[in-house]
């Protein structure tokens, strides 16, 4: 925990709160909980009531997949920022075989968490499956202006949950296509390496299909 100074994007009022910055997903199964739910970093302004999500630089690990993810908020990598936040870790931590990813909001972050529980397919597979989803989907909604797209999973069922500009929706998660898209990042130079913190997103998966 650390205390976070925030100002209120609605009545621009300062104020204080005390805010989570390392979740280790075996010791503290209830915080990823909260992650998953939206809570662990929702905000109530004292003053006027506003409600908004706070952005907060923390590290989630996950020791039984070998995971670590810094949610950035919004900043721009360096090194003394990601050994600040491995600093929270409790015991020194060898992470040359971890997964190691950056994130650049809480959104990304459950999204990135609900990959791991969906257990099917690496976080790297799913971003060339969420491209390949786009497809299909502007085919149907040629007019579509997608803002963003998340991987989710609804009532035990994996969906891409799609945001719009005036509109969001679900739309079915095809297994149909982790072949075609595991194929494409089947040379090794493709597969992103451990030990090094990598942004796995939209550009990634982009820049693995150029190739
Ligand atoms: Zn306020």
């Amino acid at each position: 925990m650390t205390n976070h100074s925030l100002k209120c994007p609605v009545c621009q009022e300062p104020t204080t709160k005390e805010v989570i910055t390392y979740i280790n997903t075996q010791t503290m199964p209830e915080l990823v909980e909260q992650l998953l739910d939206n809570q662990l970093y929702h905000f109530e302004c004292p003053h006027c009531g506003a409600v908004r999500q706070v952005e907060v630089q923390m590290i989630y690990h996950d020791p039984s997949n070998k995971l670590l993810i810094i949610n950035l908020a919004n900043q721009q990598y360096s090194e003394t920022l990601a050994n600040n936040l491995l600093n929270l870790i409790p015991d020194h931590l060898d992470v040359s075989d971890y997964n190691l990813r950056l994130v650049q909001n809480i959104p990304e972050l459950i999204e990135k968490v609900y990959i791991s529980h969906f257990n099917q397919v690496s976080d790297a597979t799913m971003e060339i499956i969420k491209l390949l989803t786009d497809g299909l989907f502007i085919k149907q909604k040629p007019d579509a202006d997608i803002n963003q797209r998340f991987f989710t999973i609804v009532n035990n069922q994996p969906k891409i949950y799609y945001i719009l500009e005036s509109e969001q929706f679900f739309v079915d998660y095809h297994e149909s296509l982790e072949v075609f898209a595991k194929d494409k990042l089947h040379s090794p130079n493709q597969s992103p390496p451990k030990g090094k913190f990598i942004q796995i997103d939209r550009d990634w998966a982009l820049h693995a299909l150029e190739k």
